[in-house]
């Protein structure tokens, strides 16, 4: 295994990364710190909980140290990019860590709190910069933030920044660096959004890639439900109320999805509580804070909303929706089962979510077990949309991704090779005959039929290929 000195990396350095107690460099860490060290630009493909961090800040701060510059105020030399501002406060922390033994200075830059904090510490000289795109471009047109001499440019999480509508700001701030810089990008996938962005940005990068422990936590038990769509609110709405589940974190595809299932089980008299992309800050903070404390039982959230949310003791992870991208069952279901805890994954199948099984247990090698569906099962209503609306078009243009502007979910985008030209779901369903129809209950095929109809109008119906966003299952 190899150790932080093979890395090259200097005494300050190495002290700051003992005193947090690392041992041995992470995988993303073995392998980019050397490219970053030799000033390589690179692509990275990790997720938050890999290392990446310091993947990226160690070799930054070694090369700062080593080329000094000279003069007063210090010019800004590196500039990371992050999506939201818990990340560029924790990127910006981890800097402050990690280069603990040098001279370094660092400023962070997010929107939401007073500008003059911030314009004071670049008055006083920064050398790293941490930022979110909205407020440094807002202080860059008030002429607070000077580029011109930024070395080393870093777009941290760049998957989620595009994902939030950050494209024309990244470009902006691209456009005010000096071109002769250094370049790392590190995304969660690398779909092809993001290999155009790398094309644009940087030049004859080095690709470091980490890929996800393939293999669930031992401790979490598994299952899943073929049950269709429509079935879903009432299968759900039924399991929460089982013993043993006190803290339930459900996952959807979409924004609108998680609205959905929030409003359907309060019809059956749950509460529960939606984050996504959509809610406001506040909202969040909110919703987060009643699910750690105990008072918000059941939360449901889109991939990209539960990134970074860390809850002990959650006793059961719902996999509503399933993942397109089967690392993400992974990263989810790891909210379970955590610290040596038992946890439960209960995933819903519907039909045409098949594939997406299969690409599951062809991940984890491993094939899920199927749980039978319980008996008397009540009918929830789906709430009914405004004919007109987004859930209304055909399931077919949606898949084609032919959406109206501003009407795509949370981090759509058409993909090749999934919705379009799929084969016939038949075709490469799982062999048994008996998960077809027979799968369904008698109540819950009665309550299918009845809840087509609502289906057809929107609900949950919509595909969200979301990012990968694969975090603590390396812990
Ligand atoms: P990151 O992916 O950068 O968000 O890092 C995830 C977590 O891993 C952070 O809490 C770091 O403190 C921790 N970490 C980073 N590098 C190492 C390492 N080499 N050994 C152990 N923990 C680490």
């Amino acid at each position: 295994m190899m150790r932080f000195e093979e890395l090259k990396l200097i005494q300050p350095l190495l002290a700051a990364v003992q005193k947090q107690g690392y041992d041995v460099p992470t995988p993303i860490q073995a392998k980019a710190i050397p490219e970053v060290l030799a000033g390589h630009d690179v692509l990275g493909c990790a997720q938050t909980g890999t290392g990446k961090t310091a993947a990226f800040a160690l070799p930054i701060l070694q090369n700062l140290v080593e080329h000094p510059v000279a003069g007063a105020p210090r010019p800004i030399r590196v500039l990371v990019l992050t999506p939201t501002r818990e990340l560029a406060a924790q990127v910006e922390e981890s800097f402050k860590t990690y280069g603990a033994n040098t001279s370094l200075r660092t400023a962070v830059l997010f929107g939401g709190v007073g500008q003059s904090p911030q314009v004071a510490a670049l008055r006083a000289g920064v050398d790293v910069l941490v930022a979110t795109p909205g407020r440094l471009l807002d202080l860059m047109n008030q002429g607070h933030v000077r580029l011109d001499r930024v070395g080393v440019f870093v777009l941290d999480e760049a998957d989620r920044m595009l994902d939030m509508g950050f494209i024309h700001d990244i470009r902006r701030v691209a456009a005010a660096l000096p071109r002769a810089r250094q370049t790392l990008l590190f995304s969660a996938t690398l779909l092809p959004e993001i290999r155009e962005l790398a094309g644009f940005l940087l030049s004859r990068p080095v690709s470091v890639s980490v890929t996800p422990a393939a293999t669930p936590v031992e401790a979490i038990a598994q299952r899943v439900h073929f049950v269709e769509k429509g079935d879903k609110p009432a299968l759900l709405a039924h399991m929460l109320v089982e013993p043993g589940i006190f803290r339930a974190l459900v996952f959807t595809r979409t924004k609108h999805g998680a609205d959905k299932v929030v409003k359907c089980l309060a019809r059956a008299g749950i509460q529960a509580a939606a984050i996504h992309g959509n809610k406001s800050q506040g909202k969040r903070e909110r919703a987060l804070d009643g699910f750690r404390d105990g008072s918000q039982r059941v939360l449901v959230a889109t991939d990209i909303a539960a990134r970074g949310l860390d809850v002990e003791d959650i006793s059961a992870v719902f996999n509503y929706d399933l993942p397109h991208e089967p690392e993400v069952y992974v990263h989810r279901i790891g909210r379970t089962g955590r610290a040596g805890a038992s946890g439960l994954a209960i995933s819903f199948c519907a039909s045409e979510e098949r594939d997406d099984l299969r690409a599951i247990e062809r991940l984890i090698h491993h094939r899920l077990p199927e749980a039978p569906l319980p008996a008397g099962v009540k009918p929830i209503p789906a709430p009914r949309e405004v004919p007109g609306s987004r859930g209304q078009r055909p399931r077919s243009q949606q898949a084609q991704g032919n959406r109206p502007r501003g009407d795509r979910p949370q981090g759509s985008r058409p993909q090749a090779g999934r919705s379009q030209g799929r084969p016939p779901q038949g075709n490469r369903s799982r062999p048994s005959a008996s998960q077809g129809q027979r799968r369904f209950s008698p109540t819950l095929q009665a309550l299918r039929s009845r809840q087509k109809t609502e289906n057809a109008q929107g609900f949950l119906g919509q595909d969200e290929p979301g990012p990968n966003p694969y975090r603590s299952a390396t812990r």
